[in-house]
């Protein structure tokens, strides 16, 4: 059986889909306005996990994440630039560049952090008409109203409101107006009421542009406020951040779905405000189960340029440490524990995962020596208590902590060197370490940055046929000084 805690309901459940073995599963991508960090790296292992939890638990999962590429603004309360447009003015280029480079850049991130790719992967902008639509259906329900700046959905309509928090609507309201600095929209009737379509000038004033709510490209209009804009039966403007998940999430996996997930700083807004408007639109629960993620902060602070600590998996690797061992960091601490990033825990976590590979590399090497051994009654029953024992604290809410424990106690134990193996392979399935492609790490880890990301440059290039491509970067590693080895195994890499 499998337990997850849903914020929801605010404790844990067992977890059962609504048309088994089919689990349809949301996860919010991320807003692809700049790098990738680390923190965004806690919150995707984390989502990844659930998903191989899922499957090893015979599920069939049916994933969407989005990737944001407008309308989500610096502030959370409607105001405040889009992050894009600022983004693309910080490097003068166009928003669709940005949203490109820094999409590449966030899908590089979960190739070398062994996060599986979802299933389908949306780009908001890619999906505006599906968001007219739905505003449309929820202003003919009357849960709409229009101000200069935009359409808005109001909370007051919707008495479920804010549910996910635990606290009710006027809870919400009074904390918010506590809030010294909440920058309230002029005209938006309550504070908790949030943008569905924002306009791109005041009373959704248009310049003439196309009227069949098609994107407007930004070479076209360079004198508009916006690059990104597109028309709306309520003016030219762009999508509000929230709507873009309640859509995609309704146009790809229905109504009603079963786990949707996210860092913990969604709850109290955007997926408290994904809820309302979703469930007034359609009259259906919108998710099941909804699970969170707590932040990751650096050195006890919050991530951010200004304070040095905004950590990518390029300053992992600048330092010496090994992308999995980060995965291998995260996995120590439960998803749901908030988790402060060191440098010292790091190399504790480098340190641990390198004993790791070279105990698991002399176990598939005495393996292979001790094939015939025969497990005693004792032995064979240990075996199968290890794998129920990791089983059920897998199932325990993903207590990934709990796992790797084990993986250690089975290889301090007196079980066969075959069986060690076949374990702990079989666990990787869920914990995600590539042990498998396990080699002699000393080896590895005398490769540079600079030629690892060669080879998955090379890599990538044979993944999509460009074979002469491919092949100018072999000739650049090897000129390097470096030899490159194909096997059905998979590519490695040595000094020449
Ligand atoms: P964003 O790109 O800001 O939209 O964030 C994408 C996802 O990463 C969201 O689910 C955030 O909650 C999550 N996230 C952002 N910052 C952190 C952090 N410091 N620690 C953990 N998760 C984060
Ligand atoms: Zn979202």
């Amino acid at each position: 059986m499998l337990y997850l805690f849903n914020t929801l309901t605010h404790r844990k459940e067992e977890f059962t889909p609504l048309h088994p073995p089919l689990v349809t599963y949301y996860s919010c991508g991320p807003t692809v306005y700049d790098f990738a960090h680390i923190g965004h790296a806690r919150t995707f292992i984390f989502a990844d996990i659930l998903q191989r939890v899922l499957e090893f638990n015979n599920f069939k999962v049916k994933r969407v994440m989005n990737i944001t590429d407008v309308g989500h603004l610096t502030s959370d309360r409607d105001s405040g630039e889009d992050k894009m447009e600022k983004g693309a003015k910080r490097e003068n280029k166009s928003v669709w560049d940005i949203a490109e480079f820094y999409t590449q850049d966030f899908m590089l991130m979960l190739k070398r952090l062994n996060i599986q790719v979802p299933e389908t992967i949306c780009k908001a902008t890619d999906n505006i008409k599906e968001m007219i639509d739905l505003i449309n259906i929820l202003e003919k329900k009357g849960f709409t109203y229009q101000i200069a700046d935009g359409v808005y959905f109001n909370t007051s309509k919707f008495s479920s409101y804010g549910g996910l928090t635990g606290m009710t609507l006027l809870e919400l309201q009074k904390n918010l107006k506590a809030g010294s600095r909440v920058e309230m929209v002029e005209g938006k009737k309550h504070p908790t009421d949030f943008a569905l379509w924002k306009f791109s000038y005041p009373n959704g004033r248009s310049f003439g542009s196309p009227s069949n709510g098609l994107r407007v490209n930004a070479q076209d209009d360079v004198s508009s406020r916006r690059q990104m804009e597109w028309d709306s039966p309520w003016g030219k403007g762009f999508p509000g951040w929230h709507i873009e998940c309640s859509a995609m999430s309704m146009k790809y996996l229905g109504n009603t779905i079963d786990i949707h997930t996210g860092g913990a700083d969604h709850i109290p807004i955007h997926h408290t405000n994904e809820i309302a408007q979703s469930e007034a639109a359609s009259g259906k629960i919108f998710v099941r189960f909804w699970l969170h993620a707590q932040h990751l902060t650096v050195e006890g602070a919050k991530m951010s340029k200004s304070l040095h600590n905004f950590y990518r998996l390029k300053d992992i690797n600048e330092k010496g440490f090994d992308n999995l061992a980060l995965r291998y960091l995260y996995l120590t601490a439960h998803y749901r524990t908030a988790m402060n990033f060191t440098w010292k825990a790091m190399e504790g976590a480098q340190r641990a995962f390198d004993q790791l590979r070279r105990k698991l590399l002399k176990i598939k090497e005495q393996r292979t020596v001790n094939k015939k051994i025969i497990l005693s009654e004792e032995k064979r029953e240990k075996v199968k208590k290890f794998q129920q024992k990791f089983t059920e604290v897998i199932n325990d809410d993903l207590n990934t902590a709990a796992g790797l424990a084990i993986v250690w106690d089975v290889v301090k134990s007196d079980i066969t060197p075959g069986d060690k193996y076949d374990l702990i392979m079989l666990f990787d399935k869920i914990l995600g370490l590539d042990l498998s492609q396990i080699t002699d790490n000393r080896e590895q880890r005398t490769i540079p940055v600079e030629i690892k990301e060669l080879v998955e440059k090379r890599e990538e290039l044979r993944r999509v046929q460009k074979w002469d491509e491919a092949d100018k970067v072999r000739i650049e590693i090897e000129g390097k000084g470096f030899l490159i080895l194909d096997s059905k195994d998979g590519t490695k890499v040595k000094r020449n």
